[in-house]
């Protein structure tokens, strides 16, 4: 029986890991595909500390090799079923079962697209899910924002300390988010809000995303399309109880979930930032909580 199993080896639960490791517990990593989760998916990584420009796929190879390192097991193999009650919880695979004393889900969220052809292609080359993470490469650069919810308003807001101009494409003749942002945004002066329009083309140069054709006919120049339609949390996996009503995963300030020994970290709860230092972060604290409760 391990000490701890970690489903999903994304940053979270790869850096959960290392910690445990490096606290003599006896750890599994699984994950149904590559390690580095969403890293994966990142073409270029400017706002880490400590590796200033680092592709995604680099940072995904960097933390298998520390992993390979400390030789921390792993197996690729997709989680169906968890039985969490209980001092003895069990892990079932596609391929095998593996009984622990506790449990880490580190399982993620996926973004939500808008199933337009080209899309993903254009994922890093103009078309992006983070303002956060992507903005400053379309600094003094026009860019459009999709969506009609909190997080297209506050990206729009923070999308216009560097870019020069910001669409924001509305498929409706309002918002969904709080009145404070909508005033902000319709006050901001770096911001036109196009409504009753939905994105029916992504045009591109030579690979990279040079404009955007709307369903009403009109075709805008830009250089960055942000899509904040949703996101799906990952947890399929996980019993609903665990779960707010989005989806992700509830749990205390010790990261723990409402069952002794099961916790969860990363993109999969509900949080402020969704960044990689701050799934990095949620791995580091949370072994240090479990050490604490032995
Ligand atoms: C387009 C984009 C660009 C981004 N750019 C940046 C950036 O530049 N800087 C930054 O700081 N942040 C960036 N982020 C955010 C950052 O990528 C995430 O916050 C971080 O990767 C989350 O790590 P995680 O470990 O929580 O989840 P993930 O990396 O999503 O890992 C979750 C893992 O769980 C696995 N999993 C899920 N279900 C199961 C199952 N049933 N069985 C087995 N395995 C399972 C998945 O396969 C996955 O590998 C970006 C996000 C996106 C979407």
């Amino acid at each position: 029986m391990y000490d701890i199993i970690i489903v999903g080896m994304g940053i979270s639960g790869i850096t959960a890991a290392i910690y445990a490791k490096r606290s003599n517990l006896n750890v599994l990593l699984i994950d149904k595909s590559a390690p580095g989760g969403m890293l994966n998916k990142i073409d270029s990584i400017s706002n880490y500390p400590g590796l200033p420009n680092i592709s995604g796929p680099d940072f995904a190879i960097n933390l298998l090799n520390q992993l390979n390192d400390l030789e921390i097991p792993y197996k690729i193999e997709e989680v169906i079923s968890l039985k969490l009650k209980g001092p003895k919880k069990i892990v079932k695979t596609t391929n095998n079962e593996y009984t622990t004393k506790n449990i880490i889900l580190a399982l993620g969220r996926t973004p939500k697209f808008l199933g337009l052809k080209n899309e993903q292609e254009l994922l890093g080359h103009g078309v992006s899910t983070c303002a956060m993470c992507d903005a400053f490469f379309y600094r003094n650069k026009e860019v459009a924002v999709v969506g009609t919810g909190n997080s297209a308003l506050q990206e729009s807001l923070f999308l216009t300390k560097v870019v020069s101009k910001v669409y924001l494409i509305n498929r409706r003749d309002g918002f969904r988010g709080d009145a404070y942002l909508v005033d902000q945004v319709k006050n901001n002066p770096k911001i036109e809000i196009i409504y009753k329009a939905n994105i029916a083309s992504l045009n591109s140069e030579a690979g990279k995303l040079d404009s955007i054709t709307l369903d009403n006919g009109d075709t805008i120049n830009i250089a960055g399309v942000f899509i904040y339609i949703g996101y799906t949390p990952d947890t399929k996996i996980v019993d609903s109880k665990l779960l707010n009503e989005n989806g992700y995963i509830k749990v205390n300030k010790k990261l723990a979930t409402s069952i002794k020994g099961v916790y969860a970290i990363g993109d999969c709860l509900n949080k402020d930032i969704y960044q990689l230092i701050t799934a990095a972060s949620d791995g580091a604290i949370v072994i240090n909580n479990i050490e604490k409760t032995k």
